[in-house]
């Protein structure tokens, strides 16, 4: 589906703002621009876990530069992936932590991707929280309860995306019930993660709605109160 088409059905279901992730080098530039041709779309810029072997000073240097536009509004993805561990661990963590001191010296915000690597997540975010002003999101949150908690107690967000809607996902929607929903973020994650009943077509932001409304049941609230709330939560966070 064209871009344009995409972004108006996103706003007829009641999308107004758009955040395009980067997730390695190669892609710095396509969602600067892309940011940059729509009203309502914004960026970040970060070097994925999976893509932590491609980083390199100059790579770094870019991410830490285009801090000072406007429309970028978050360092990340950022974080550790030792489920498929494409990268090695310790430069998992190495660049994490790079890029974690930029979002520092630059009050930027971080958008965080952990998977399978909690207690090493809970040890780098509890060193570094402490001077990130603006604290950050972990997406696409599938971690146990303790990083959930730990998280939240830092002053994080944990953001949601069609996993929630999952037929096995009891153990995500448990954390979504522990979330307050003053810290709760509706996410899509697409082109991935298609919510129920679209799951196995290619996800848009326009699918959004099923997961706030999978966030409203499983936290037993009003629909608009939950749209109210999330929404504000990432005007707060993202400073859109
Ligand atoms: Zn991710």
């Amino acid at each position: 589906m064209p871009l344009e088409e995409i972004i108006q059905q996103a706003t007829d279901n009641g999308v107004e703002k758009f955040i395009t992730i980067a997730v390695e080098p190669d892609n710095f530039d396509r969602v600067k621009e892309l940011a940059e041709a729509h009203k309502n779309v914004f960026y970040s810029q970060g070097i994925h876990p999976h893509d932590a072997k491609l980083s390199s000073p100059e790579a770094l240097a870019i991410i830490r530069k285009r801090t000072s536009e406007k429309k970028m509004v978050a360092v990340g993805e950022i974080g550790l992936d030792y489920h498929y561990d494409n990268s090695p661990r310790d430069k998992q963590r190495e660049v994490f932590k790079e890029q974690l001191e930029i979002a520092i010296d630059t009050n930027k915000p971080v958008i965080i991707h952990s998977r399978d690597a909690d207690d090493d997540t809970i040890e780098i975010l509890t060193q570094y929280a402490p001077k990130l002003s603006r604290k950050g999101v972990i997406h696409s949150f599938t971690s146990g309860p303790g990083l959930a908690k730990k998280a939240i107690e830092l002053g994080f967000y944990l953001g949601f995306n069609g996993i929630i809607t999952f037929k096995n996902a009891d153990a995500v929607r448990d954390i979504v019930k522990l979330c307050p929903i003053d810290r709760l973020l509706l996410e899509t994650d697409s082109p991935f993660l298609t919510p129920v009943p679209h799951r196995g077509k290619e996800n848009a932001p326009f699918h959004l709605p099923h997961i706030l409304e999978k966030v409203a049941e499983i936290k037993s609230l009003p629909t608009n109160e939950v749209e109210k709330t999330c929404y504000q939560n990432s005007m707060n966070l993202f400073n859109l």
